[in-house]
């Protein structure tokens, strides 16, 4: 969840918004992001629907359910992350 991490994420690539700001997103997923969350979360769609769902900073995959630990895990490194990843997004800035 820290910057150290977010930044040894795999290949990235700098990303528009259209607010004026950019943000980096991975190479292997920016076609299908749609924008940012209030948290600067990127989001993408959910398989064939209209829902979104956010990329953890961690590992930029998404989080899912876990009944270890009653929260939710990463699905790239298995660390506990906040619940929000384990829902839907809410668009907060579109990419440019
Ligand atoms: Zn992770």
């Amino acid at each position: 969840m820290t910057e150290k991490r977010r930044a040894a994420a795999a290949d990235t690539v700098d990303l528009a918004l259209a607010d004026g700001r950019s943000v980096r997103a991975p190479a292997a997923f920016v076609d299908q992001v749609v924008g940012v969350d209030a948290d600067n979360d990127l989001l993408i769609p959910l398989d064939g629907t209209d829902h979104l769902v956010p990329l953890t900073p961690c590992c930029s995959t998404s989080g899912k359910s876990s009944f270890e630990c009653s929260g939710v895990i990463c699905r790239g490194c298995y660390e506990e992350i906040d619940n929000k990843y384990g829902g839907l997004g809410t668009l907060a800035v579109p990419r440019a």
